[in-house]
């Protein structure tokens, strides 16, 4: 029966999405929604062995899809694990470089408030720095700094030759020009990727930017790392944010997939999705692509972190991706789980990011 494969994620119904802000896949609470719901366990899909078969793009009714899929099949994409290799691999490659030519690789962040989720952001970062032996810079500036002061210690990290990459954390307070701010950190050290001429590069055939954008970047070497072929298949991304579902249809259509984007204007999101052979989620709404959006055999990248109230958990909420896991794991052939998928990813590839452009202003190999 549809009702029992599809009774864990009724978006609509059961899970109630707390706001949040967030970035660099690291969530903060800012309040808790109210009123009653019930959240089950959550459930999931057992890592499994088999061969990734990408199928054809003839679209199968919902019904037989829900009713081909009755047990979990789908591999799991372990974003934590691959993250942890990205950053073994950037430690070995910081002390390799530290000991060839003297030079540790250095990040700089901008902070400008109070904000608590911002904070967390700064911090995690710097941990995650410390973590791979990358030099890390901080500069807090109280909520009042104008936007001079700010552009003042850009231009000082731009002159910086012990800083390889710049980080303005945001959102910024509203009486400063976000992209005045943003357009002012080199373009040899946005290890963001979001400069206009990053981005610009990416979207040209012939052209190469100098940094990619981290989360839609992990997107991507999660595909890589699963030896998962991206060539010829048809991509569906949900979702065109400047951060990630713009840039993530921009690398896919690099890497010659047949891209189509869907958005909150889309009128028929769930046929379209239904033809993708990969498919990238990046909407914040949790639960949203349901079982029978996916075509038998698919592979889902879940970018989503919605957290949804759990009266079970200690913490009075869990997180969920866009996705419904449970319904996703019995049709797909791979899926990211939401937490331990796409997130960890984000804070790999900025220290990547920040490696790379340390050897490329050495001009280290
Ligand atoms: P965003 O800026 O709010 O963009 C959301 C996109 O989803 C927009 O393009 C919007 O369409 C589209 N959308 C919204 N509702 C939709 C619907 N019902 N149907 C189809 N499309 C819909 O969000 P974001 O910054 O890209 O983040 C998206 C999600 O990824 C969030 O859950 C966020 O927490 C997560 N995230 C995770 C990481 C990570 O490291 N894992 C990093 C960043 C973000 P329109 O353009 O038409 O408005």
């Amino acid at each position: 029966m549809v009702s029992t494969i599809f009774s864990h994620c009724s978006s609509s119904t059961t899970a109630r999405l707390l706001p949040m802000s967030r970035q660099h896949g690291v969530v903060y609470l800012r309040r808790l929604a109210v009123g009653p719901l019930h959240v089950g366990p959550p459930s999931r899909c057992s890592p499994s062995t088999r061969t990734l078969t990408l199928h054809s793009s003839t679209s199968p009714s919902p019904v037989l899809a829900a009713s081909m899929a009755t047990e979990a099949s789908a591999k799991v994409i372990d974003g934590k694990s691959v993250a942890k290799q990205i950053r073994d691999e950037t430690t070995a490659e910081v002390c390799r470089m530290k000991d060839a030519i003297g030079v540790i690789p250095g990040l700089a962040v901008i902070l400008v408030g109070d904000r608590k989720d911002s904070a967390t952001y700064v911090r995690n970062k710097k941990k995650a720095c410390d973590s791979v032996g990358i030099n890390s810079f901080e500069v807090r500036l109280p909520e009042d700094s104008t936007e001079q002061e700010v552009l003042k210690f850009i231009s000082d990290f731009n002159d910086d030759p012990s800083v390889h990459g710049i980080l303005v954390q945001l959102p910024l307070p509203s009486h400063m020009n976000e992209q005045n701010i943003l357009n002012a950190v080199s373009l040899e050290k946005d290890v963001d990727g979001f400069h206009p001429l990053n981005i610009g590069r990416l979207a040209m055939r012939g052209r190469e930017p100098l940094f990619v954008p981290c989360t839609p970047k992990g997107c991507i070497e999660l595909l890589h790392r699963y030896g998962i072929g991206i060539k010829g298949k048809r991509a569906v991304v949900i979702g065109r944010s400047n951060i990630v579902g713009m840039p993530a249809a921009l690398l896919l259509q690099r890497e010659d997939a047949t891209v189509s984007i869907v958005h909150s204007r889309t009128k028929n999101p769930e046929e379209l999705t239904r033809q993708a052979d990969i498919i990238i989620s990046a909407v914040g709404q949790p639960n949203m692509v349901r079982g029978s959006w996916i075509k038998p055999g698919a592979v889902i990248i879940d970018v989503g972190i919605n957290p949804v109230e759990d009266t079970q958990s200690p913490r009075g909420y869990r997180l969920v991706g866009d996705v419904c896991y449970e319904e996703a794991c019995k049709i797909a052939s791979a899926i990211t789980p939401v937490p331990g998928g796409v997130g960890p990813m984000t804070i790999a590839m900025l220290l990547s990011n920040t490696l790379i452009s340390a050897k490329r202003i050495h001009n280290f190999q």
